[in-house]
């Protein structure tokens, strides 16, 4: 039995149990059904075992050589290289995408950039306010979640940041006031207890939401009568004063408030109005914490950060980072590439059908552990390690702390990590003939 790192999702939570006799993982003690999911998949069914090259129309089983002979072959004859994912991957194996990257003149991005890796950015432009989950356990009495349902989404948050007693009182889940903002009635209102508010707003209204809070701070704590944004006075009251007088409140950021339909970005006026807040906090602070799904989201923007300044979206030339700021989208769509390269994700399933046609259409190869509708569409399938399971490494936390992943067992025998994978193909690069 030894405690473990579960890698199922950005949680990264350490106090996993397992059982095993190094070949197998035999039994797993305290990861939720997500997290079980992460090692059962050592044995799943959709689990790539040998490298493959796409014949006569065909993915076919091959050796390491051929497969990364070809690799080599398209990214010789690439001119415009385009390299994605990277937020399943430890930082070790995203530090090696950059320097690919570099080494080619591409383009990198993760999937971070599409989700809330920007945040990051933001928070540099309008002042940090980042927290971390032991100040959310210990010292947290206002607990926000806005814009996704973190029961399912992320599956133990909720246990450890609202059931948790703190470190420095007596007193838990009684003294932690939950609110919940979200359209629909989503699984996380279960835990809902007499002093917690459940926010039930518009669809898109989150924005009339933030200006009504920020127009209050303005006015000494005036409300519209009518209420704002679906949501009636008395309740946007209790938010109000909850917000403004908490000692220690968190507000945990969802995808939902990436809305493309919004007009403003409100990421960027949800971070104004906490530094709003705490300019007129009398007792304490509000902080953030943004909640990505992949387990090392984050991980991807530290790395990409300290090696070219840029936390995502990197366009090198001549090999250094430019000044130009595309995007993965703009990328596929203006059709700037002509080769990619995809780091454990499936953008074929993700992106919609008009970028995931033309990314389809141009040479594709695809690191990964499972099939997925991108591995069915690549020219060439390079079979790796499960990260956090079958290899160790760094990764970054939801709260932007570093945790250590172990390795548990081996991988089988003709797979490798990530690292090795993007390692041998940086080192073939530079023997004569390469770029
Ligand atoms: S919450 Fe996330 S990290 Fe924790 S056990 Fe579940 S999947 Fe794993």
């Amino acid at each position: 039995m030894k405690y473990v790192v579960c890698s199922g999702c950005s949680l990264l939570c350490s106090d996993i149990i397992v059982r095993t006799g190094g070949l197998f993982i035999d039994e797993v003690y305290g990861a939720c059904e997500r997290g079980k999911e992460r090692f059962d998949s050592v044995t799943a069914k959709n689990r790539i075992t040998h490298p493959q090259i796409r014949k006569n129309g065909k993915l076919e089983k091959a050796t390491w050589e051929e497969a990364l002979n070809k690799t080599i072959e398209m990214i010789r004859t690439s001119k415009k290289p385009l390299l994605y994912g990277f937020s399943t991957v430890t930082c070790e194996a995203q530090l090696k995408g950059m320097e690919l990257a570099q080494k080619i003149n591409g383009f990198i991005d993760s999937n971070s950039s599409i989700c809330l890796g920007k945040t990051l950015k933001i928070a540099r432009d309008t002042g940090l306010t980042f927290t971390t989950l032991s100040e959310a356990i210990n010292k947290a009495d206002l607990l926000v979640f806005w814009g996704f349902n973190p029961a399912e989404s992320i599956p133990r948050l909720l246990n450890k940041v609202v059931f948790s007693r703190g470190r420095f009182r007596m007193t838990g889940r009684e003294i932690k006031t939950v609110v919940i903002i979200d359209p629909i009635k989503i699984a996380s209102f279960g835990i809902f207890q007499i002093r917690d508010i459940s926010l039930q707003i518009k669809p898109n209204a989150d924005a009339e939401l933030i200006n009504t809070i920020k127009a209050a701070l303005e006015t000494g704590g005036e409300l519209p009568l009518e209420g704002a944004a679906g949501i009636d006075n008395a309740e946007l009251k209790r938010f109000y004063l909850n917000l403004t007088e908490a000692e220690n409140g968190i507000i945990f950021i969802g995808q939902g408030l990436l809305n493309p339909l919004a007009k403003i970005n409100l990421i960027e006026e949800l971070l104004k109005l906490v530094n709003m807040l705490n300019k007129n906090q009398k007792r304490g602070r509000i902080s953030i914490i943004p909640v990505g799904g992949h387990y090392n989201m984050l991980g991807f923007n530290h790395v990409a950060l300290s090696f070219s300044g840029k936390s995502h979206s990197i366009k090198f030339q001549d090999n250094k980072a430019t000044d130009e700021e595309p995007t993965l989208i703009s990328t596929i769509q203006k059709g700037d590439f002509d080769f990619s390269l995809i780091v454990g994700t499936d953008p074929i399933s993700h992106l919609p059908h008009s970028l995931s046609s033309k990314m389809a259409a141009k040479p594709l190869v695809v690191i990964d552990n499972k099939f997925s509708a991108t591995t069915h569409l690549a020219d060439i399938v390079l079979p790796s390690a499960i990260s956090g399971v079958e290899s160790a490494g760094l990764a970054f936390r939801l709260d932007n702390v570093p945790i250590e992943l172990k390795k548990i067992v081996n991988p089988p025998s003709n797979v490798r990590s990530d690292v090795e994978i993007l390692t041998d193909i940086l080192t073939r690069l530079t023997t004569p003939g390469g770029r």
